[in-house]
């Protein structure tokens, strides 16, 4: 018992200090005293304590200190030591306390709760006995050391009784009733994210596991693992990076394209561009487990790029001359993980296996011309769209519609939506007076119904140089343009491709 040996601990060490002292003879006689005393004074008590020393105190030890030592070693025991009562029960020590009361109190403490767990009168019902002994007062227990023990008696009882709360961050997950298939679950839940480098695994959250007495519900310890491994959901951010679709986001999150839809209003799904930010749905589990491992691994090294100027190339164009062969090093690192993803990594040392070589790129300087294509469309006219790209209902019937119309009056400007060359210009069935510009990566664009034309194929033509009068020439209900972007033959919706 802990109490016992502290109390030995108390008495051993008053007995080193005191016999380092010049006047040790009358104190080597206290102490054996005190033993005396203790043993001829000590009385089994049931559950009650009797008025043990009051009255004999002055009969007690400090009566046979004397001498010019008397009052030093009586200030020296009243500050570091106090007559105290070591506290045995059934035989075995189990506290070392100042005052009786101490006793009592944690004895109606046990019994109050005692009494409310088993529903009927419980009673500490054991044999206490008092010696007194001299302790160090830093070796006294509380009352709450005491009550511990006597709560170790009605465990005994109503073990039967126990069950176990599981708190995770103070909140109440739920209860079961064997602890030790709940220590197991607990283990196996942190040992999923477990692997040979790892270091260290513990949960992220604050785990509390309280015995109770009273539930309303029991779960089986499959019902504990799935509250512990639901999730609840929280909502993060990513940013668009190249190659990313709506829809490749959707799925890389564990959402539906509506759903992703829905959490982002004001994103056009058809438009993603790099670097918007989107709103994505996060799974955040009850219980987290955070990882961290120990690391040595090799990545590449990037080519360094020399650039050579290239006057026979346009400004904004390059060419690889040479491809560099990438290099190769070993990285120390610690990585930290929460639930299995990445949330630090922290590099110790980086050592180069093998340098890389360098990439030799040729970078165009010279001037663009006006009539290049710049990769992006403006609106050839603005007006209302009165049709759109895709399925419609027009002349009596569902026909598909290869492009935008935008209601324009007769004669208004007609521009090119971006630089680039004329392929056709003159009078095509319904399209009526078309023109169709063919840009420099391929991709071409038709302007139909116009009323008159003003360029001719094989005219280099600039981003907003106008290039027919609208008009309501071939299949037209009035004068519009219409609005083609074909890309490798095929006509897509302009509304993606225009500002
Ligand atoms: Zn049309």
């Amino acid at each position: 018992m802990a109490q016992e040996t502290k109390k030995n601990k108390g008495m051993e060490s008053l007995l080193s200090y005191l016999g380092n002292m010049p006047w040790r003879e009358p104190v080597a006689r206290f102490a054996a005293t005190a033993k005396e005393w203790s043993r001829i004074h000590g009385r089994r008590v049931v559950h009650t304590v009797h008025g043990l020393v009051s009255g004999n105190r002055a009969a007690g030890p400090i009566t046979y200190l004397a001498g010019a030592g008397a009052l030093a070693v009586a200030l020296t025991l009243t500050t570091l030591y106090s007559p105290s009562y070591a506290i045995t029960v059934d035989g075995e020590t189990v506290a070392v306390v100042s005052d009786e009361s101490v006793v009592e109190q944690a004895i109606r403490s046990v019994e109050q709760e005692g009494s409310a767990i088993l529903g009927y009168d419980y009673h500490v019902d054991s044999d206490i006995e008092y010696n007194f002994v001299v302790s160090l007062r830093s070796d006294l227990s509380s009352e709450e050391n005491l009550a511990d023990y006597f709560y170790s008696q009605l465990d005994e009882i109503s073990g039967e009784l126990r069950k176990y709360q599981v708190l995770v961050d103070g909140k109440a997950v739920g209860v079961v009733k064997d602890l030790d298939a709940l220590n197991q679950l607990l283990e196996n839940l942190k040992q999923r994210y477990v692997t040979e480098d790892t270091v260290s695994v513990e949960f992220a959250n604050q785990l509390e596991v309280a015995p109770v007495y009273q539930a309303d519900q029991i779960m089986t310890i499959s019902e504990m693992e799935q509250a512990l491994l639901a999730s609840s959901t929280g909502s993060t951010t990513y940013t668009v990076v190249e190659g990313d679709t709506f829809n490749g986001i959707a799925y890389a999150n564990n959402m539906s394209s509506s759903e992703l839809a829905e959490l982002n209003p004001g994103v056009d799904i058809n438009r993603l561009m790099i670097g918007d930010v989107l709103n994505v749905k996060e799974l955040i589990p009850v219980l987290s487990v955070e990882t961290v491992e120990d690391v040595i691994y090799t990545q590449s090294i990037e080519c360094p790029v020399e650039t050579r100027d290239d006057s026979s190339m346009y400004i904004g164009s390059s060419k690889i001359l040479v491809q560099g062969v990438e290099g190769e090093e070993q990285v120390s690192a610690t990585i930290t993980y929460r639930n299995g993803q990445e949330t630090n990594r922290e590099i110790h040392s980086t050592t180069t296996l093998r340098e890389p070589t360098a990439t030799v790129k040729a970078v165009g300087t010279k001037e663009k011309p006006k009539t290049a294509s710049t990769g992006s469309y403006r609106w050839p006219i603005t007006g209302t769209i009165t049709s759109y790209f895709g399925t419609r209902y027009i002349f009596g019937s569902y026909s598909y519609h290869s492009g935008l119309d935008i209601a324009a009056y007769t004669g208004a400007p007609i521009y090119a939506a971006d630089g680039g060359t004329v392929t056709f210009s003159g009078y095509r069935g319904s399209y009526g007076y078309l023109v169709v510009i063919t840009h420099d990566n391929g991709a071409q664009t038709y302007y139909g119904h116009n009323s008159s034309l003003l360029v001719s194929v094989g005219d280099k033509v600039y981003k907003g140089q106008q290039i027919a009068k609208a008009g309501s020439t071939g299949r037209s209900t009035g004068p519009h343009c219409h609005f083609e972007i074909r890309i490798n033959g095929t006509a897509v919706n302009p509304l993606s491709y225009l500002p």
